[in-house]
C-alpha cells in the first residue's frame, strides 16, 4: 500500500510546474517501460522523438534532451559563446533573474548585457545599441542574442518582432536563441507553424517547453544550424544532463508530440488564463500589468487582497519581475479553480 503526503489544493495558480504529469506522456512513459532497451538515448524511443521533431519544425535539426529548462538555457549558451563573449537578453530574462548565474558558469564567464523593452520583449533599437556601443577589447564581445517566447511576462513576439531582432543579429554576427520554456503557449497562440515562429524567423537555438506543458521531466533542445551542436553531447555528458535512461524523457515527449497533447495542452492553458483574465476585469480594484496573450496573467493587487487570499490558503507569486502578482494556467487548470480563486477575491474586496 503506498502512502501519499496530502497533495497540495489543486487551486493554485502559481506556476505551470506545479502540475503532474498528462495522460498522454504517462501513457507514453509506462509503456517505455516494459522490457529493457540501450541506455545514454541509443533506443528507438530517443530516436522516434528526434525524428518526429524534425517532421513537426520542418527541418533536419540536432536535438537534445536534457532534465529542466536551467540546464538547456545555461548549457545552450555556452556552447554558442567563448568565456569572452556576452549574451544579450531582456532585463526580465529568466536566464538574467532565475537561474543562479547558471549560463555565466556554465560558459566559465560570458557575461550577461540586458536589454530593456516594453512588455517584457526586446527592444530591437536597445539591442542594436549593446552590440555596437562598444568594440574595442575591454569589453565582453556580444556574441548571442536570447529571447523567451511566450516571454517572462506572459507577451508573444510576432514573427516580424523576432525578425527585427534576428536580422540584426545576422548583421554583426551574433546568433540567437530562444527560450522557449512556453513556446507550445506562444505557437498555439500565434497560429504560426513551428518553422514560421523560429528557425525561418532567424532563430538558431530553441530551448522547448516539456515540464511545463505536461512532462514529469526533461526539456528538448533543437539546433535548426547542425553545425552548432557540434560537441554539445560532450557537454551535456560534462554538465550532468545526459539521462542513462534517456528513454524515460524521450519516450513521453514522443507522447506530448505524437498525440498532439503539447499543443491541445497549452490551448488548454492560454483558453484558461484568457478566461481569468476576462473576469478579474470585472473588479474594479484588480489592475492588468500586461496584455494577456499566453497562459499567465499578470495584475496589479492591492497589498491587502494578496494578504488574505494567502490566507485563504490561494498560492501564486508576487516576485517574477514585476510588483504584481502573476497567475499561471497549465494544461489541468479547471474553471472550477478560477471560479472559487474569483469568488473569494469578490469577497475578500
Ligand atoms: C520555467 C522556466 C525555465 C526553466 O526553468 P527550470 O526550473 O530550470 O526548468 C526557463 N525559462 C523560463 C522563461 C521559464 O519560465
Amino acid at each position: 500500500m503506498i502512502t501519499a503526503p496530502p497533495p497540495t489544493r489543486s487551486i493554485q495558480f502559481a506556476s505551470d510546474n506545479y502540475s503532474g504529469i498528462c495522460p498522454e506522456a504517462l501513457d507514453y512513459l509506462l509503456t517505455a517501460n516494459a522490457g529493457d532497451v540501450p541506455a545514454y538515448g541509443e533506443d528507438e524511443w530517443t530516436q522516434r522523438a528526434t525524428d518526429k521533431f524534425r517532421d513537426i519544425f520542418e527541418i533536419d535539426c540536432e536535438v537534445f534532451f536534457v532534465f529542466n529548462g536551467t540546464a538547456a538555457n545555461s548549457l545552450t549558451l555556452a556552447s554558442l559563446c567563448q568565456s569572452y563573449h556576452s549574451v544579450i537578453c531582456h532585463e526580465l530574462a529568466h536566464v538574467e533573474t532565475d537561474e543562479c548565474g547558471a549560463p555565466e558558469f556554465a560558459s566559465n564567464g560570458s557575461k550577461l548585457l540586458l536589454a530593456q523593452g516594453r512588455n517584457g520583449k526586446l527592444d530591437p533599437a536597445h539591442v542594436e545599441q549593446l552590440i555596437t556601443k562598444r568594440t574595442d577589447i575591454h569589453y565582453p564581445k556580444p556574441k548571442v542574442i536570447s529571447l523567451t517566447q511566450a516571454t517572462e511576462v506572459g507577451t508573444l513576439y510576432t514573427v516580424d518582432e523576432l525578425v527585427a531582432i534576428t536580422a540584426r543579429a545576422r548583421h554583426y554576427g551574433l546568433r540567437v536563441h530562444m527560450d522557449g520554456a512556453r513556446f507550445a503557449n506562444a505557437l498555439v497562440a500565434s497560429g504560426k507553424t513551428p518553422a514560421e515562429l523560429t528557425w525561418r524567423a532567424g532563430i538558431d537555438v530553441l530551448c522547448c517547453c516539456g515540464t511545463k506543458n505536461g512532462m514529469g521531466i526533461g526539456e528538448a533542445i533543437l539546433f535548426f544550424d547542425k553545425a552548432l551542436a557540434e560537441d554539445f553531447a560532450y557537454r551535456c555528458k560534462q554538465a550532468g544532463q545526459l539521462c542513462s535512461k534517456m528513454r524515460f524523457i524521450s519516450a513521453p515527449w514522443l507522447g506530448l508530440l505524437e498525440t498532439g497533447a503539447w499543443l491541445r495542452n497549452a490551448e488548454h492553458a492560454n483558453r484558461m488564463a484568457a478566461y481569468l483574465e476576462q473576469q478579474l476585469r470585472d473588479v474594479p480594484e484588480i489592475k492588468l500589468l500586461f496584455p494577456r496573450q499566453a497562459n499567465g496573467v499578470f495584475v496589479q493587487m492591492p497589498q491587502p487582497l494578496i494578504d488574505e487570499l494567502y490566507r485563504r490558503g490561494w498560492k501564486f507569486y508576487t516576485f517574477i519581475g514585476t510588483d504584481g502578482a502573476r497567475l499561471m494556467c497549465a494544461w489541468n487548470t479547471t474553471v472550477a479553480a478560477i471560479d472559487a480563486l474569483m469568488a473569494d477575491i469578490r469577497d475578500a474586496v
